[in-house]
């Protein structure tokens, strides 16, 4: 019997999305990553798949039953984790894509997320204390002062210290401008954070000597809402000149929430009284700051769904191959022996929906990471702002449709399993468990639906999106020369015109004055969305299988693969997401007719 809990990295998928679907090859002549190339990824990759197998993988139990414990405001991490921090550390996986002139390794983005999504399918809750790592790297690096990158950047990108993002308070979740945390200056150009946080993700820990926290809080003369959030850098201990550490500040872990999965991740209550904070960026321009911080995260989510639907897919194919149950349909009395279940239709769609949502998904999450190296670092400007505008569009899609797909295969996965899926000793159920967070955190997933309909579709006059478009019909046509596919073009070119008519519907809503209607299409139309763009994904992947199969090179059995997740994908689950047309078009009208208290009892 195979070991059900066993995972392993799938290297070769991940270079494949990388080359042939988001195309990172492109990195490869552009001055600011010299070292880069595919054959270059592919060794990382190797490495980080071996690390992730063989340290981080074997502790997502441990760390689902044991949790954190939190004892006179000390927080325990689950056996393991420690040992397995300190290793990740030393290995120098922290700071592969961070920049050399503090210590990183200066590699693409769309490389750092590859290996993100091996860290978190091998351990979710170990992997978010590096996920959130990067996000204050990313908030230091774009708005710190010169002084505060020399002091704090080094260390967060080798993964010494680690960084979390501190938002969320009893009264402000996704209405984050509702926040009440205080900041007073103490009049020597630091100040004083008082408040309370709730929700913060390691916010305390034993796995690093410090802890950089990076909290939203309001001055006493600040505006109201949005415009009066200022950010501040808190550390746990203070830093003195010389770079050792110094006081402990005025901070602490008040508890820790009991959850539904990720229990190996302190999910913390945190008291800030008069700790002393720095300002990073100016005074009420916190959430500008915070953005960069949180497109970083969000990306990153959304590889957490790739990467639970990744080991979800992987157990139940081996569950599915050995389970016995059934016989051919009309040869139940010929045949003696039971059939193993892969072998009954309804499973295989099972499998095949895990298999080409995650793979979409992957791709999704790269090509959004490709976009961001090139937004930042390709020597033309034009193409910079172009692929900025890529990148925004995109991040929106990359977090919430990567994450409804991380859950749905999740569960997809527990009913491949049948009664075992549903007890715990398979490890399906973790799985389920821990994917329910990803739609919640980051921003909601309606909350990135209405980023998507009312900030993205209009980006650089609505250029960003009609470019994507242009390049899925050219994928149409593509589709439409290659023999071998010519039949997916029908079900692609009617999805991309229901997509197209979908986006003109809720952008004239929204310039008609009519946002309700907008808002009561958006999370369908996220969902067409990501679909369409998977779509096109996965097409470029077929269409370049096809060709190395037709050169006669390449691993023939891995390439019909790709081409049967993007056929199945494209032929059933495209038409059914592309059905939504009717659900964006209805408004808002059937949502509101009823009172609330009609909808049930009060
Ligand atoms: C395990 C865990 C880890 C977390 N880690 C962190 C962290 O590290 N740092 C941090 O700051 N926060 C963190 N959070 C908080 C998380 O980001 C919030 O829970 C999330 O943003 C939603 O906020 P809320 O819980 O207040 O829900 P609400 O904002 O109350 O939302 C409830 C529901 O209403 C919907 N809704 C709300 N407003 C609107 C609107 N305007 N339009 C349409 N629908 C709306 C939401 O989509 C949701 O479905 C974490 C949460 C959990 C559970």
């Amino acid at each position: 019997m195979a070991d059900l809990h066993s995972w392993h990295a799938p290297v070769r998928d991940l270079l494949f999305a990388m080359e042939h679907m988001a195309g990172a090859g492109t990195l490869e002549g552009l001055p600011a990553f010299a070292d880069f190339s595919m054959a270059f990824a592919a060794s990382v990759l190797e490495e980080g798949g071996k690390f992730a197998s063989g340290v981080l993988a074997p502790l997502n139990r441990n760390g689902d039953r044991h949790g954190a414990q939190l004892e006179n405001g000390v927080v325990t991490t689950a056996p393991g984790f420690r040992e397995a921090y300190g290793q990740f550390v030393h290995a120098g996986w922290n700071s592969i894509a961070a920049d050399p002139a503090h210590g990183g390794q200066g590699q693409p983005l769309v490389l750092a997320l590859a290996l993100q999504e091996l860290w978190q399918s091998a351990c979710m809750s170990l992997g978010l204390c590096p996920l959130l790592t990067q996000g204050a790297i990313e908030a230091l690096s774009a708005h710190g002062t010169p002084a505060q990158k020399a002091t704090y950047l080094p260390k967060l990108i080798t993964g010494e210290w680690t960084g979390t993002m501190n938002l969320t308070e009893p009264e402000a979740g996704s209405d984050v401008g509702a926040l009440k945390t205080r900041a007073a200056r103490a009049g020597d150009g630091t100040y004083r954070i008082t408040g309370t946080k709730i929700f913060i993700t390691w916010g305390e820990h034993d796995c690093a000597e410090n802890i950089v926290h990076l909290v939203l809080a309001r001055l006493p003369d600040a505006p109201p809402g949005t415009r009066g959030i200022s950010l501040f850098l808190v550390p746990k201990f203070l830093v003195n000149e010389d770079g050792a550490l110094g006081a402990r500040n005025r901070l602490s872990a008040a508890s820790l929430e009991h959850k539904l999965g990720i229990h190996g991740s302190p999910t913390c209550v945190m008291q800030f009284e008069e700790a002393t904070g720095f300002l990073i960026g100016q005074e009420n321009r916190g959430m500008a700051c915070m953005f960069t911080m949180m497109n970083a995260a969000r990306l990153n989510v959304g590889m957490q769904g790739v990467a639970i639907g990744e080991r979800s897919l992987q157990q139940a194919l081996a569950y599915a191959m050995e389970r016995r149950q059934g016989k051919p349909f009309g040869l139940q009395h010929e045949m003696r022996e039971m059939l193993p279940i892969v072998q009954h239709p309804d499973v295989r769609r099972m499998i095949l929906t895990m298999r080409s949502r995650t793979e979409a998904s992957r791709a999704i999450c790269l090509a959004t990471a490709l976009a961001m190296d090139l937004a930042r670092h390709h020597p033309d400007a034009a193409e910079r702002g172009r692929q900025r505008a890529r990148e925004e569009l995109l991040t929106p899609i990359a977090k919430a449709w990567s994450t409804d797909g991380g859950f749905a295969t999740a569960s997809l996965g527990v009913q491949v399993h049948g009664g075992m899926g549903f007890v715990e000793e398979t490890g399906a159920a973790q799985h389920l468990r821990d994917a329910r967070i990803l739609p919640i955190y980051e921003g909601t997933n309606g909350i990135q639906a209405i980023d998507l309909v009312t900030r993205k579709l209009a980006l650089a006059d609505g250029g960003a999106l009609s470019q994507l478009m242009d390049e899925m019909k050219e994928t149409a046509q593509q589709l439409g020369r290659t023999q071998a596919l010519k039949q997916w073009q029908a079900p692609f070119a009617a999805a991309l015109d229901g997509f197209a008519a979908s986006a003109r519907f809720l952008t004239e809503k929204l310039k008609e004055g009519h946002p309700g209607d907008a808002l009561a299409g958006a999370t369908p139309f996220l969902d067409l969305a990501g679909h369409m763009v998977g779509a096109h994904f996965l097409a470029r992947g077929a269409l370049a299988a096809e060709s190395i199969l037709s050169a006669g090179t390449g691993n023939q059995a891995f390439l019909s693969a790709k081409i049967v997740s993007a056929e199945f994908f494209i032929t059933q689950l495209l038409p059914v997401a592309a059905a939504q047309a009717s659900a964006i078009f209805s408004g808002a009208d059937v949502l509101f007719r009823a009172t609330p208290d009609a909808l049930g009892p009060i």
